[in-house]
């Protein structure tokens, strides 16, 4: 398999993207380390499906917002499993509302968990990662086309990460590091689920009329972290039904 022998760590992986993204690296022959915020049940089983694919797997309490946690998280797992190939920067806060309704501790808290975390993830990962990693960063969409209002701070966010992946693929290019960035549409989760309130609008803004899944952003980042994908870097590839054609 494609990623026999390799090691990753996936934030946020408990449930949605993250656990559909732990799931394929694992049937595509990784081992998979996880951070989950809350949801420890949730972290337990998807570690148990793991085990149950014959992989080794890893799961660490880590709110994205602690700079501390964050830079444990990683050592964590290199240690865990030896080595750390795949880095996986999935965790994310969904906070829209209208401009004046946003406080100081949203933007804060956005900011740490959206834009900080992925910075402090992939600066620790970078000490630890093998020659030929990967850094994968889940942005949105909207960072992209901002289709209706109330996204401010959340495009705010995600758009930083722009930056980050293009300056990560520079710095650590040569040693055959890749850094990408996905950019999922709509895509249905606990945090954006496909019947809820503003589904419909959601999905009428995407060519292809339909919420993605998350296996189907998964499947992209199984490309990008997989040997196939080596010569991918600095891009940001929208995985997003056509939201932003
Ligand atoms: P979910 O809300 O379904 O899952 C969020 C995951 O992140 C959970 O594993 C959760 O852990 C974890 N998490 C949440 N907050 C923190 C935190 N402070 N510290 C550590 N872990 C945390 O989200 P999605 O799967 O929908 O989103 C995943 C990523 O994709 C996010 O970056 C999001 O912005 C992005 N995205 C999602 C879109 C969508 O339509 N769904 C569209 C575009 C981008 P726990 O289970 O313990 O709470």
């Amino acid at each position: 398999m494609t990623l026999d022998g390799k090691a990753a760590l996936v934030t946020g992986g408990s449930r949605g993207i993250g656990e559909a993204v732990a799931i394929r690296l694992a049937e595509d022959g990784a081992d998979v380390a996880l951070t989950y915020h809350r949801q420890a049940g949730r972290a337990a089983d998807v570690i148990d499906r793991i085990k149950a694919l014959g992989r080794r797997a890893w799961a660490v309490q880590t709110d994205s917002a602690d700079a501390q946690a964050v830079r444990a998280a990683v050592a964590g797992a290199a240690a865990e499993f030896g080595r750390l190939d795949i880095l996986v920067n999935n965790a994310g806060a969904g906070v829209l509302g209208p401009l004046a309704e946003l406080s100081l501790d949203d933007v804060d808290h956005v900011l740490a968990v959206n834009v900080r975390a992925p910075f402090l993830m992939a600066q620790a990962a970078a000490a630890q990662l093998t020659d030929g990693g990967r850094i994968i960063t889940i942005g949105s969409c909207m960072a992209e086309r901002v289709a209706f209002p109330g996204g401010t701070l959340y495009a705010t966010s995600k758009s930083a990460l722009t930056g980050l992946t293009k300056a990560l693929a520079r710095e650590l290019g040569p040693r055959g590091i890749t850094a990408n960035l996905v950019n999922p549409g709509p895509v249905d989760t606990e945090m954006n689920p496909a019947d809820g309130e503003s589904a419909a609008t959601q999905s009428g803004f995407t060519a292809l009329g339909r919420y993605g899944r998350p296996s189907e952003i998964a499947a992209t980042v199984a490309h990008l972290a997989g040997d196939d994908g080596r010569y991918i870097t600095g891009a940001s590839i929208a995985v997003d039904g056509g939201f932003t054609a």
